[in-house]
C-alpha cells in the first residue's frame, strides 16, 4: 500500500536544542508528515472515524513536540514518528522532516532539516520452554508482549509438545509462534526478548540446555540481518520442525527472504528428509 497522508509545514514552537538559550527561551520548529496508511476503509465509508484524522494528528504532533523536550531534532523527529505509530494503528509508516529554520550557528542558513522514517513491520517469534510451568511460562511471553505498546500481537499458534534437539537430555519442550507487528527495529526487539526470557527466569548454562523460557526471531519481514549478536531469517529455523510446525499454522506463506522458500515448503522439505 502506498496511500499516503502529506502535512506539510506545521509550525511549533518548542524547547529542542543544545543550548541553554534554547532549551529556556524555545524557537520555531517546522515538521512535515507523510502519513502512509489503509485508506480501505475510509474510502469505501466516507466515514471520518475510518479515516485518519489528519486535524487530530496534527494537534498531537504540536503537543508532543512542546511537551517532549530533546537535545537532538533526530531524537525529537525519532520520538514524534514513534509515537504516530503507537497512537495511531491505521498509519504503518511515518516519514518526517523537521526543521529548525532558527538554529543559531551563527551563519546565514534557511534551514535545517533532518528526515527519517519509522515503520510497522511484521515478525515471527519463536517461543518455547522446558522447565517448569511451561505452558505458564509461554502464557507469560504472549501476555507480555501483549502489554509492550511498540508490539501488536496479531496471531500466537497453538502450543505443541516437542522432544528436545541438540542436548537431548533434557525434558520434553512445549513450542509455539507468534505473529507480532512492531515499531521495534530488530536489535531493539531482540533486548526486549532478552528482558522477557529474564523476567521469566532464564538462566543460560547449557547451550541448547533446559530453558524456562527461548524467544527467537524468526523473520522481521524481509529484512536480512547478520551482526555479531543477530542473525535473522534464524539461522536454524529450516532444520527445526518445532519452530517450523507452528510456524506453519499460523503463516504458511511466510518466506525466507534470502532462499525465497515458503514456511510451509520449508516443513514439508524437512520432514520428507527425516523419512529417508
Ligand atoms: P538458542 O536460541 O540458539 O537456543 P540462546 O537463546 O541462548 O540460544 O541465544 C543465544 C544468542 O543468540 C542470543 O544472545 C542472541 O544474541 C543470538 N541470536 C542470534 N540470532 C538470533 C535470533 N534471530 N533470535 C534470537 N537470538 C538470536
Ligand atoms: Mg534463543
Amino acid at each position: 500500500m502506498n496511500d499516503y497522508i502529506e502535512i506539510r509545514d506545521l509550525v511549533v514552537f518548542a524547547n529542542h536544542g543544545v543550548l541553554k538559550e534554547e532549551k529556556t527561551m524555545g524557537q520555531k520548529f517546522v515538521i512535515s508528515l507523510r502519513l502512509y496508511a489503509d485508506m480501505t476503509n475510509a474510502i469505501c465509508t466516507d466515514d471520518l472515524d475510518d479515516a485518519v484524522n489528519y486535524a487530530e494528528i496534527c494537534e498531537f504532533v504540536t503537543e508532543f513536540t512542546k511537551k517532549n523536550r530533546c537535545k537532538l531534532i533526530e531524537a525529537a523527529a525519532d520520538g514524534i514518528a514513534r509515537s504516530i505509530l503507537v497512537c495511531y494503528p491505521l498509519i504503518n509508516r511515518v516519514d518526517i522532516t523537521l526543521h529548525k529554520p532558527w538554529a543559531p550557528i551563527g551563519l546565514p542558513l534557511s534551514s535545517v532539516a533532518v528526515n527519517l522514517c519509522r515503520r510497522r513491520s511484521k515478525a515471527y517469534i519463536s517461543i518455547g520452554s522446558n522447565m517448569g510451568n511451561r505452558k505458564r511460562n509461554l502464557d507469560f511471553a504472549v501476555e507480555r508482549l501483549k502489554f509492550t505498546e511498540e508490539c501488536d500481537v496479531k496471531k500466537v499458534s497453538s502450543y505443541i509438545d516437542t522432544k528436545p534437539v541438540g542436548f537431548t537430555h533434557q525434558d520434553d519442550f512445549l513450542n509455539a509462534c507468534i505473529e507480532i507487528e512492531t515499531i521495534l527495529k530488530p536489535d531493539e526487539l531482540l533486548k526486549l526478548l532478552n528482558e522477557i526470557e529474564n523476567e521469566a527466569g532464564r538462566t543460560r548454562e547449557i547451550h541448547w540446555g533446559p530453558r524456562t523460557l527461548d524467544l527467537d526471531i524468526i523473520l522481521y519481514g524481509d529484512t536480512v540481518v547478520c551482526t555479531d549478536t543477530l542473525t535473522i531469517p534464524h539461522k536454524e529455523m529450516s532444520c527445526r520442525e518445532f519452530v517450523l510446525a507452528p510456524l506453519c499454522e499460523i503463516a504458511p506463506y511466510a518466506y525466507d527472504p534470502v532462499s525465497g522458500d515458503y514456511v510451509i515448503n520449508m516443513l514439508d522439505k524437512l520432514r520428507k528428509a527425516q523419512i529417508k
